[in-house]
């Protein structure tokens, strides 16, 4: 199957084959003809997957058939990275039609306030927004949503996740009621279909292999005391050929203190959390993905949605609280096809959080051996048993092989 296969306008055609576009991935050949025949939907597709021209391309269509006056679409994203990240996806579908879209997010300054609002009254064709920003604007002008025709969730769980349910449903009782509803979500927890049978009467679903990490990520775990964490992290930094790297964290405070410390290790890394000023995590992001800057070390903030491409490393530094999350940050490596390797850090207290990951991905990680001058780490066994050494290497065929790391450099 091709992209010609759907019938896109040829201006879109076009605009894929400018992008370098040929095959569509699962999702989009699935949810693609149902988003153009009109139907409702809840299409549930893992990271990487490509979720985002699956909705884009059939309004494009759309809009391009049935010509646009006033708004014609709102995208509703849970961040600010992910809402700038659609506007830049659809400037590049649409670059050869005049189709025209803005972005609506929080921080900035008072200029980018009135850009927003001003673009807001004047209407654009494809609105992407952050609920609560839109919710802020809805508060004081009039905004012109009576030509609406498709409204977009996307990442539906993590919006939902981060408590907007309420906001969502009080944006959408401004939407004229007959509209074309589209959430598209990486999982498929219950609340989504909550939400799903609150804003539309029916629907379709389309999924395909929920949580499972794509096939080209190299997974790799060290069951790590504490302690070893940051001089394994050091060891494994300086293996140059990881030209593009994110460290994850669990809490804003574990990443600035790892931060701090790697800097006075010599390692030229920068932090990435929710106190920075949208401005900074602009200007960081554009730099990580200009290969300006190498490493990013962060928390989950940085593992929705976020596209960049040539991530060859992620780094747990902690296993993720939740086995979804890591699915969503290790996602962030091997996009559309291409590898990349992830390494977990598992403490004692860890091990049954990892459990319940390698249960829902369906597949033991590989356990490596910590370098040798870094003594031995905690065993992968769930509760103490008194037999053989626990599950070094355990399963997954993954034989256990050590790293060659240089002593630290102080
Ligand atoms: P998701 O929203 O499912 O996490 P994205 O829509 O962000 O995934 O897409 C991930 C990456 O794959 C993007 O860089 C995107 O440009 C690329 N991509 C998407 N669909 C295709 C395709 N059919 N062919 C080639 N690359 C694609
Ligand atoms: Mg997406």
């Amino acid at each position: 199957m091709t992209f010609r296969d759907f019938n896109l306008d040829p201006q879109l055609v076009e605009g894929l084959d400018a992008m370098g576009f040929e095959k569509p991935t699962p999702i989009q050949e699935k949810a693609i003809p149902l988003i153009l025949d009109k139907k409702n939907l809840i299409a549930c597709a893992q990271t990487g997957t490509g979720k985002t021209a699956a909705f884009i391309l059939p309004v494009l269509h759309n809009l391009l058939v049935n010509g646009s006056k006033g708004i014609n679409t709102l995208v509703l994203a849970p961040t600010r990275e992910l809402a700038m990240q659609i506007d830049q996806q659809i400037e590049g579908f649409s670059y050869f039609t005049n189709a025209t879209s803005i972005a609506v997010y929080g921080g900035g300054d008072g200029q980018t306030w009135v850009q927003q609002k001003r673009a807001l009254a004047q209407g654009a064709d494809i609105i992407i927004a952050t609920p609560g920003r839109l919710i802020s604007f809805l508060g004081s002008d009039k905004v012109d949503f009576s030509s609406l025709k498709h409204l977009i969730l996307d990442e539906a769980d993590r919006m939902l996740d981060m408590g907007f349910f309420d906001d969502l449903m009080k944006i959408i009782k401004q939407l004229p009621e007959k509209r074309q509803n589209l959430l598209f979500s990486a999982t498929m927890p219950p609340n989504i279909k909550k939400l799903a049978s609150k804003i539309m009467p029916h629907y379709e679903e389309v999924a395909i292999s929920i949580s499972k990490p794509a096939e080209g990520i190299n997974q790799q775990a060290y069951m790590t005391h504490d302690s070893q964490k940051e001089p394994l992290l050091l060891g494994i930094l300086r293996d140059k050929t990881y030209k593009s790297v994110i460290v994850f964290a669990s809490t804003k405070e574990k990443v600035k203190n790892l931060t701090r410390s790697l800097k006075k290790q010599g390692e030229e890394v920068r932090q990435f959390h929710s106190d920075l000023e949208q401005i900074e995590r602009e200007k960081l992001m554009q730099q990580f993905k200009g290969k300006n800057v190498r490493i990013l070390v962060g928390t989950d903030i940085l593992s929705r949605g976020i596209d960049v491409e040539g991530i060859d490393l992620i780094v747990n530094y902690d296993v993720p609280p939740d086995p979804e999350d890591y699915v969503h940050r290790i996602g962030r490596t091997a996009r559309a096809e291409s590898t990349g390797t992830a390494i977990t850090f598992i403490n004692d207290k860890d091990i049954k959080r990892f459990m319940g990951i390698e249960k829902l991905i369906e597949k033991a990680v590989p356990k490596l051996d910590l370098p040798k001058e870094l003594g031995r780490g905690p065993d992968y066994k769930d509760r103490p048993r008194s037999s053989h050494r626990g599950g070094r290497s355990k399963g997954g065929g993954g034989k256990s092989k050590s790293r060659n790391f240089r002593k630290g450099r102080r």
